[in-house]
């Protein structure tokens, strides 16, 4: 992987991604704290779902004055799940959005920072989410390895080990290429989930649309 090619999602993505506003809003380093527990449900939330989905649950709660940690672990669970429907998992997910926001309400009262294995030992949040949290909450370079990097890489690099391959050897494998900066590695992951919601889908990509066909070195895995 030549990190060319994140300057070619770079250059390709800000005009032409339906999420770009969302993004902007996960990358902005001073959060207000509205937009600290947004981004940090956000990142339950967006589990096997897409943006609309998630965007139109956050709205519900928003709608239904639902925006703190504080307010959320006050609501009665079966109204959270009905708000968050959208998003699918919706037993699941309140269930993890409990157990996140009172951690949350814990880290925010001790102004501590996390650290990765803090994260990992609560309910529903696994390796993809915890690093979610440290980049896009607390600005710390932990790469982010999702189904759609593993797809990107197997397929520009035309192996399909990325499928497979441990997660902290990904991360490793990542960190060489861009290095441990949390703007660079957030970016890259909000770029590679881009193209791969745009152009790299699972079944039939649009290799014939896409601006990475030079250097893309396989388009069947
Ligand atoms: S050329 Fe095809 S397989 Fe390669 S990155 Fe682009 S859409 Fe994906």
């Amino acid at each position: 992987m030549q990190s060319e090619i994140f300057k070619l999602l770079l250059e390709n993505y800000p005009r032409m991604d339906p999420h770009h506003e969302t993004w902007e809003l996960w990358m902005k380093p001073n959060k207000t704290n509205f937009e600290f527990y947004e981004v940090a449900i956000g990142t339950i939330l967006v589990q096997n779902t897409n943006w609309t989905n998630v965007n139109k649950a956050i709205n519900n709660l928003k709608n239904n004055s639902i925006t703190s940690f504080k307010q959320m672990v006050e609501l009665n669970k079966d109204d959270l799940i009905d708000l968050i429907k959208p998003a699918g998992f919706y037993r699941q997910k309140a269930e993890y959005l409990l157990i996140l926001s009172n951690k949350m309400i814990e880290l925010l009262q001790n102004r501590t920072i996390p650290n990765r294995s803090q994260l990992l030992d609560l309910k529903g949040i696994g390796n993809e989410t915890a690093d979610s949290l440290l980049v896009y909450c607390y600005q710390q370079a932990s790469p982010i390895i999702g189904t759609y990097t593993r797809r990107f890489f197997a397929r520009n690099e035309g192996s399909v080990v990325y499928y497979t391959m441990r997660y902290n050897d990904f991360q490793y494998e990542i960190e060489t290429l861009l290095g441990l900066d949390f703007e660079i590695l957030g970016r890259f992951h909000a770029l590679v989930v881009c193209h791969c919601q745009n152009l790299c889908h699972k079944l039939k990509p649009m290799c014939k649309n896409c601006f990475l066909t030079n250097t893309c070195q396989n388009s069947i895995f």
